[in-house]
């Protein structure tokens, strides 16, 4: 089938470049021409373990390209997947001034019956208002679709072509039978629903996985208090198959482009019916208890911050991915800065601007050097690498002995033969 994807971020890119892999022919379209540009020369602006992989590939076979043209890849496109951003409005809601703008030009440039299927996280309703917009212009019929993706950032290639389901929200049958045949070659259950049901139930998805995690939090913040292990309690939970296992890492809090936004969106969707949503809101207050739980137990390790040098190890919202948006590291670094701490942070591949979090944070090339006189180091990204830290190396560098491991990724053992005074999530102090 002939495809077009609209906004090539870390949706976009991913899924036309998966489409391409089942065999498709994508296009992917983005507003922003340096990172097309980039594209085009095979550089992938993202990181985003296989990707590269098979963006080059599907380049060379000639089923995949990359344009800022609308008008190179709207006419005769039988699908068009719309993939650009939905940050969060000033007031929690969603900003949907790139679904709105992409619309319009998706509109002028029909020549054909083509599905327009969603892939961005949208209010309920959205699929109605993309088709009002493009009727404005669009002279060809044409169909919407809702169709959220559930890919996760580090693992998105695998996701994409692995899914546990397709959700597909059509209002008529032919657009349903386009999307399924679009997905043929993936073998998963494919929920077909109306719009309105596929939109809310990514909104759903995301807020009931947040609060799972904030759930956990709260257990974890019990344990500290009352000498429990929070592992020991969730593997206990978890072995229940109503529980589950997943998302029951207690850490540092849901972060990330999706998860925080997400669930403001549907708090306010929830406020804005007058149906206030408690247990949504809970989840998010709870979630910015853990990052200032954090800053206050490392307050009390240290005696205070102001004047400590912290160094933070992992800056992305999680391991395998260079976004840092919403990041807790990021969080954490800011709060600590505030509080009158010197901060220096190392990650792998993720970066922060003055502009993102507020000063001029010291970027060192390896753990060991962001450690480099610091009182205390936390840990805040479960980067595999840093499971093999040399923690002896780490305090022989480092000026004090705390060690803050938000992730439980280390072994106490090591921390205990190497004299730190070892804070954890949801266990005792070593
Ligand atoms: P992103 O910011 O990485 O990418 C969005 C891209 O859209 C940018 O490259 C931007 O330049 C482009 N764009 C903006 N306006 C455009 C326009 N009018 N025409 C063409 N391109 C335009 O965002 P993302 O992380 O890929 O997320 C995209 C959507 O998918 C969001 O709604 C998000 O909530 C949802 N989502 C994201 C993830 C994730 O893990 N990142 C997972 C599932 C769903």
């Amino acid at each position: 089938m002939r495809v077009a994807v609209i906004g090539t971020g870390y949706v976009g890119l991913v899924s036309g470049a998966c489409m391409a892999e089942l065999g498709h022919h994508v296009a992917c379209l983005d507003v922003d021409a340096g990172k097309i540009e980039r594209l085009k020369r095979g550089e992938i602006p993202i990181y985003e373990p296989g990707l590269e992989e098979i963006v080059k590939r599907n380049m060379e076979n000639g089923r995949l390209s990359f344009t800022t043209s609308f008008a190179d890849v709207i006419p005769g496109a039988e699908v068009v997947s719309i993939a650009v951003g939905t940050p969060s409005a000033e007031d929690g809601t969603v900003d949907m001034r790139y679904v709105d703008a992409a619309s319009q030009e998706i509109g002028r440039h029909l020549t054909g019956y083509a599905v327009i299927a969603n892939k961005s996280t949208v209010p309920v309703g959205t699929s109605e208002r993309v088709t009002a917009s493009i009727h404005e212009t669009a002279t060809q019929p044409f169909d919407v679709v809702s169709n959220p993706e559930t890919l996760r950032e580090g693992r998105a290639v695998y996701d994409f072509l692995h899914p546990s389901r397709i959700i597909i929200g059509a209002s008529s049958q032919r657009a349903a039978d386009v999307m399924t045949t679009l997905f043929a070659y993936i073998d998963c259950p494919k929920v077909v629903t109306d719009p309105r049901s596929a939109e809310l139930t990514k909104y759903a998805s995301n807020a009931f996985l947040a609060t799972k995690i904030s759930f956990i939090n709260e257990v974890a913040h019990i344990c500290e208090e009352v000498g429990a292990d929070v592992e020991d309690v969730a593997r206990g939970m978890g072995l229940d198959p109503r529980i589950g296992k997943d998302f029951l890492r207690a850490g540092l809090g849901w972060g990330g482009s999706c998860f925080p936004k997400d669930v403001l969106a549907l708090a306010k969707l929830g406020e804005s019916l007058s149906h206030p949503l408690p247990v949504v809101n809970a989840a998010i207050r709870t979630n910015r208890l853990t990052r200032t739980r954090v800053v206050e137990r490392l307050e009390k390790a240290l005696g205070g911050v102001q004047g400590k040098t912290v160094a933070i190890l992992g800056l992305a919202f999680k391991d395998n991915t260079d976004d840092t948006r919403e990041s807790a590291a990021v969080d954490i670094a800011k709060e600590l800065w505030k509080r009158g701490a010197t901060v220096r942070a190392y990650d792998p591949v993720a970066r922060v601007s003055p502009e993102q979090i507020g000063f001029d944070l010291v970027h060192a090339a390896d753990p060991y050097e962001a450690a480099k006189g610091a009182d205390a180091v936390v840990l805040a990204t479960e980067w595999e690498e840093f499971r093999t830290l040399d923690l002896g190396k780490l305090k022989s560098v480092m000026a004090g002995d705390v060690l803050m491991d938000g992730r439980n990724l280390l072994k106490s053992q090591d921390a205990l033969a190497n004299k730190f005074t070892y804070l954890r999530v949801g266990k005792k102090v070593v």
